[in-house]
């Protein structure tokens, strides 16, 4: 029998911040993604709302979201950003994303629904997702809502349902295609296959109560190579010429997400080469923009270009707080704390490297002591490892400790197991403000009922 080998893991350099030194280094907004520079005092905030604590910064919010729209901006192109709102659907950041101007792209009729609630007017929701209910595909075209259809399928009940309606249906149709081995084919119609010429028929055999107005491609999510995108826009303007010769319109180009954010991948996970923290967005932009660029009669001479960043906008808002609550040392392995916050808060903590960093102030001065020490989770799970090596100075019971780059998918995939779900707050220029309250065991057990014949202890007669 062949002996199995385990994988491959290249060795890496890690470049450590000196710790010594964090209290006085300059403050970098774009690469606001460790320290609590941007969220203030730290122990405050704990001691006012608990620990955990999920913390966002607005002033980074905002600055790295027109960070990204204005890389993505140039002359002869509407750029929209459609902020995807499953990556965080915390009210309080969807509503401050849409003040700096950013669309809603939703995948449900749950966040359809939010949507509205904040006030998006039906012409900037992007409705996206290969589940759309009839009932949610009439209300979207009545708000005139862009709908991007997934499947024929979904192509045959939009067509049914819009039939009955006065409304145009305002649709796009969401595209795939095969680039490297992880190609995501879920999702949309293949365009080299013959689905997406057949997609198009069908949408101009439907009439005139359909406006094709957008070719879609969600290519992936973190992705480090821009090359996808330049091939996106050529499949995409390949797909908007058939459309023009059947006599359809498409005007609008839309990209999806999958931009990185600065976080780094655990090294498993890292492609050949790795990835630096705080990738650049601008080679992102010249695939996208440049091809459209060269595309821009088959989209009607004006394109406008939507992108639907998740990650790359929100992940670097958000930090979690927490507590060492107790320490160890592991024989073989060296120290340990654990912390008060588990990976059932942190669910990226088993793709990335998330930075843990020692709060200035607290356990800063001991900072020459630093040295690895491997951050437990309190959950009765061997798996729950918020970080495999930290480096930390030496930490006293009570040490709060930050952990970065939270924002993106940590809260919406967050589970309460054997504890309720921590509070959010919102640091902005009014201080800190709550922004989600603290679950309590109520709130979890609030939805559950035993039936009466289950009510006594005693079970049988
Ligand atoms: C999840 C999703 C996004 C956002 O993805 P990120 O990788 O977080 O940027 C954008 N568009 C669609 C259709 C999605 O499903």
């Amino acid at each position: 029998m062949a002996k199995t080998k385990k994988a491959y893991v290249p060795p890496r350099l890690e470049l450590l911040s000196s710790l010594g030194m964090q209290k006085h280094r300059t403050v970098d907004i774009s690469a606001a993604d460790s320290g609590s520079e941007d969220i203030g005092d730290v122990k405050a905030l704990l001691a006012e709302f608990g620990s955990p604590l999920y913390v966002v910064s607005e002033k980074t919010l905002r600055s790295v979201f027109r960070t990204f729209r204005d890389t993505f901006t140039a002359p002869g192109i509407d750029t929209v950003v459609a902020y995807s709102y499953k990556t965080n659907y915390l009210p309080a950041v969807c509503a401050i994303l849409h003040q700096e101007g950013a669309w809603a792209e939703v995948v449900s009729g749950m966040e359809y629904d939010l949507a509205c609630s904040l006030g998006v007017p039906g012409e900037q929701i992007i409705f996206n997702g290969p589940y759309k209910r009839a009932d949610e595909l009439a209300r979207a075209v009545a708000d005139g809502a862009l709908i991007n259809v997934d499947n024929f399928d979904e192509l045959d009940l939009l067509i049914a349902v819009a039939g009955n309606l006065k409304k145009t249906a305002r649709m796009g149709l969401r595209i795939n295609f095969q680039h490297g081995r992880q190609s995501w084919t879920k999702f949309g119609f293949n365009a080299d296959s013959g689905d997406a010429s057949e997609a198009l028929q069908r949408v101009k055999k439907a009439g005139r109560k359909f406006r094709l107005e957008a070719l879609h491609n969600h290519s992936g999510t973190f992705q480090i190579n821009p090359d996808i995108y330049a091939r996106a826009a050529q499949v995409l303007s390949s797909v908007a010429k058939r459309a023009r010769d059947m006599g359809l319109a498409p005007n609008i180009v839309d990209f999806g997400g999958g931009y990185p954010s600065s976080n780094r991948l655990k090294p498993a996970f890292e492609p050949v080469g790795g990835v630096a923290a705080g990738q650049h967005l601008a080679p992102f932009a010249e695939a996208i923009i440049g091809g459209i660029g060269k595309a821009r009669k088959v989209f009607g001479e004006r394109p406008m270009v939507v992108l639907e960043p998740g990650r790359a906008v929100v992940d670097a808002a958000m930090k979690l707080a927490c507590t060492v609550v107790s320490r160890k040392s592991i024989p073989g392995q060296g120290d340990a704390v654990i912390v008060d916050a588990g990976v059932n808060l942190l669910p990226t903590a088993y793709w990335y490297d998330h930075g843990v960093d020692a709060v200035a102030g607290s356990d800063m001065d001991a900072a020459l002591g630093s040295k690895p020490v491997a951050v437990f989770g309190p959950l009765c799970m061997q798996i729950d490892v918020l970080r495999e090596r930290a480096v930390l100075p030496p930490m006293s019971l009570g040490s709060p400790l930050l952990v970065s780059n939270v924002g993106a998918y940590c809260l919406t995939q967050s589970m309460q197991f054997i504890q309720p779900r921590p509070a959010v707050v919102l640091v902005g220029p009014k201080g800190p403000e709550l922004i989600r309250r603290r679950e309590t065991r109520e709130d979890i057990f609030s939805l559950d009922k035993v039936p009466p014949r289950l009510a006594s202890r005693r079970s049988g007669k």
